[in-house]
């Protein structure tokens, strides 16, 4: 059926932001152990940044890559904390769970910050962003969430990073769920560093998060940050001077991630990765949509990367239920995390085709009838609600 067949018996597929469903040949590249000090490994660790920055499409002598253990939020919180300094001030742009995690990061460590707070999946634009610059001239830095995985809105990065550019701030980018499937060339905007991590995008393992930045940015950064393991300019000084991580490598992280690479490479790179993730959601929300089910997001904003839609209104629908019947049927969806109507989240990014989108779409059709649902149209308040993000 698919060009992308489960690998083993009754393992389901992750129509999640990570971690996600991964080849096969991925989970096999982590069957050897490696040394963290050995040789084979440093070239491993050499060879994961210098394809990441070519994965960019950024020139090695300005840029640097700097993995760091842990989950995407340890990456976050190093980039975020080592570039700020403590005298600095940053405009964080919210729209969901991840910006306002990356001002709640920003208050741990009593970074100065302003929040601008565009609820629950409005864009943060640029003309926001370049009178919040002017008016506040202590503002440093801005930091941008690229795709908002609590919505799956697709931020307007590009107006965003103009508007903090000509303003001459600095702009960090959480591009988390979206490195490696949309574009985001240092040639077409300007930042000082990104950050995403194993798991997403690229289709490996989880286990660690990496840094893209301006060589100067990461030299600035030296004696920033209040935390030892999270010391981005110290992770990256050691990585330099010796090749290796300063604490435990996630070694059989960073070998499934090489061959994550390579097949991302083989896939055509970012173009190719995107255009599949395109694909997969185009076919998923269309026979969606044939369903009754309805988008929260107009398709303007819809990212190629996860979608948010409404509960239907229909009294017979339970979340539970339509959850347990699309797991029984391989497939593990994502609750909402909308604050005023009921939804749901699928994911079109892991080791998913079309033909598996539109298998989703079959057994969310048979999951409707076993729960009795004639129809996933949704309340006449929640499409209220776009209707008022429209206008
Ligand atoms: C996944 C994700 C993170 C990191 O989450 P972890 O659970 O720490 O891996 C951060 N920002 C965004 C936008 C994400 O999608």
């Amino acid at each position: 059926m698919s060009s992308f067949p489960r690998p083993e018996l009754g393992e389901p597929y992750l129509l999640t932001p990570g971690p996600l469903t991964t080849s096969y040949s991925v989970k096999q590249a982590m069957l050897c152990d490696w040394g963290s000090w050995d040789g084979d490994f440093r070239a491993m660790t050499a060879e994961l940044r210098s394809r990441l920055l070519d994965l960019l499409g950024a020139g090695k002598e300005d840029y640097d890559c700097v993995p760091m253990q842990g989950s995407g939020t340890f990456a976050v919180e190093a980039m975020l904390n080592s570039m700020i300094p403590p005298d600095g001030k940053a405009l964080v742009l919210a729209n969901g769970a991840y910006g306002k995690r990356a001002a709640q990061t920003l208050a741990y460590t009593g970074r100065g910050h302003v929040v601008l707070d565009k609820g629950d999946y409005l864009p943060p634009l640029g003309a926001e962003v370049a009178q919040i610059l002017a008016d506040d001239p202590a503002i440093t830095h801005v930091v941008a969430i690229h795709c908002e995985t609590s919505s799956g809105i697709l931020n307007p990065l590009h107006e965003i990073s103009q508007a903090t550019a000509a303003a001459g701030r600095k702009l960090l980018i959480d591009s988390m769920s979206a490195f490696g499937a949309i574009p985001l060339q240092p040639s077409e905007y300007s930042f000082e560093a990104l950050v995403s991590s194993a798991n997403k995008c690229i289709e490996g393992v989880p286990g660690f998060g990496f840094v893209l930045a301006r060589k100067s940015a990461l030299a600035e950064a030296k004696g920033n940050c209040p935390s030892l393991s999270l010391d981005l300019y110290a992770q990256w000084d050691a990585m330099e001077k010796t090749g290796q991580w300063r604490f435990t490598p996630p070694t059989h992280v960073v070998a499934a991630f090489l061959q994550a690479l390579t097949e991302h490479a083989a896939e055509g790179g970012v173009a190719g990765r995107g255009a599949r993730y395109k694909r997969n959601r185009d076919v998923m929300v269309s026979g969606r949509r044939d369903l009754g089910f309805e988008t929260l997001l107009s398709d303007e904003w819809l990212s190629p990367i996860i979608v948010t839609f409404f509960c239907p209104a229909d009294p017979n629908f339970d979340f539970g239920r339509f959850y347990d019947l699309m797991q029984d049927q391989g497939f593990i969806i994502y609750p909402g995390k909308l604050t005023v109507v009921e939804s749901f989240r699928v994911g079109c990014i892991g080791r998913m085709d079309a033909d598996v989108m539109r298998a989703v779409v079959a057994a969310a059709k048979q999951a409707l009838v076993e729960m009795n649902v004639a129809s996933a149209a949704p309340p006449a308040e929640a499409v209220a609600s776009r209707m008022a993000q429209i206008a």
